[in-house]
């Protein structure tokens, strides 16, 4: 049984401001940080063992796709480290995997009581997947859900969570903090957000056969709603894509994967400069 993790940083326990997952400026509490996410990742690799798996892909999500520290990473996992990558979060995700687990995630741009919400970037207020506002859960889950992958377990915060359980029918959740604001949180102690994601991701691995892959219809229609007509300008710049007000682009595609591509080359173009 082949499993694939994508960890991100945000929605690991104790983290609360995003200069703190910033490789370059976050200093002492960003390396904390580093440890706390490779430490829920095991957790979730040795619940995903225990249930039976006998491989685990784990694609480090956040930042520059380098925060993960090997050397602490359970020794039988796979790590996918570094960028850019086409398909970034869930990079070499595929139909040889039974299942997939989202840890350390965080709701979508927009989400209040969340924290450091947001959806791949700053400068993107919403996107849609055919009509439906999805965030990094929904938009990586629909690449699973392409090649029959259902994501079986999402961790986070409680506002990641509820975001979760609306798009994901029959998905396991680990909220590790409450969000009082976009960076304030009650959280759980470190050890005991382990203990519960290594329980849960077991339960979740061993049910998921049971749990629904999240299929978009074909084919797709996406939208980007940037927050400023800068952002869109530049999105603007891939040929795919039509400018169909100030601040937001739509596109369509024949298959999910494809509109992802043109969605991440828009996001990065709109990142620029
Ligand atoms: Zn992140």
């Amino acid at each position: 049984m082949k499993v694939f993790l994508s960890v991100d940083m945000e929605g690991i326990t104790g983290v609360v401001g995003e200069k703190e997952t910033d490789p370059d400026h976050g200093g002492e509490a960003y390396r904390a940080n580093c440890h706390r996410m490779t430490a829920e990742a095991n957790a979730a690799i040795e619940g995903a063992l225990k249930a039976g798996a006998t491989e685990v892909l784990v694609a480090d999500s956040h930042w520059n796709f380098d925060n993960l520290i090997p050397e602490e990473l359970h020794e039988a996992a796979t790590l996918l480290r570094g960028g850019p990558r086409p398909y970034s979060m869930v990079q070499d995700l595929d139909g040889s995997f039974d299942a997939a687990l989202f840890v350390g995630y965080h709701a979508m741009a927009g989400t209040p009581r969340a924290i450091i919400d947001h959806t791949f970037t700053g400068r993107i207020r919403s996107v849609e997947v055919n009509g439906r506002a999805v965030g990094e859960t929904g938009l990586n889950a629909y690449v699973a859900g392409e090649f029959g992958v259902p994501v079986v377990l999402v961790t986070g915060d409680t506002a990641l969570v509820a975001e979760a359980q609306g798009l994901l029918r029959g998905v396991h959740t680990v909220a590790v903090k409450e969000a009082i604001n976009t960076n304030a949180a009650k959280h759980l102690h470190p050890r005991k957000a382990c203990d519960l994601i290594r329980a849960e991701a077991e339960r979740a691995v061993r049910e998921s056969a049971e749990i629904e892959p999240l299929v978009a219809t074909k084919p797709v229609a996406m939208a980007i709603d940037f927050k400023g007509t800068e952002a869109a300008d530049r999105a603007e710049l891939e040929p795919l894509v039509a400018r169909v007000g100030g601040t937001r682009v739509e596109f369509s595609a024949e298959d999910y994967r494809a509109a992802f591509r043109i969605f991440y080359a828009c996001m990065h173009l709109s990142s620029s400069g």
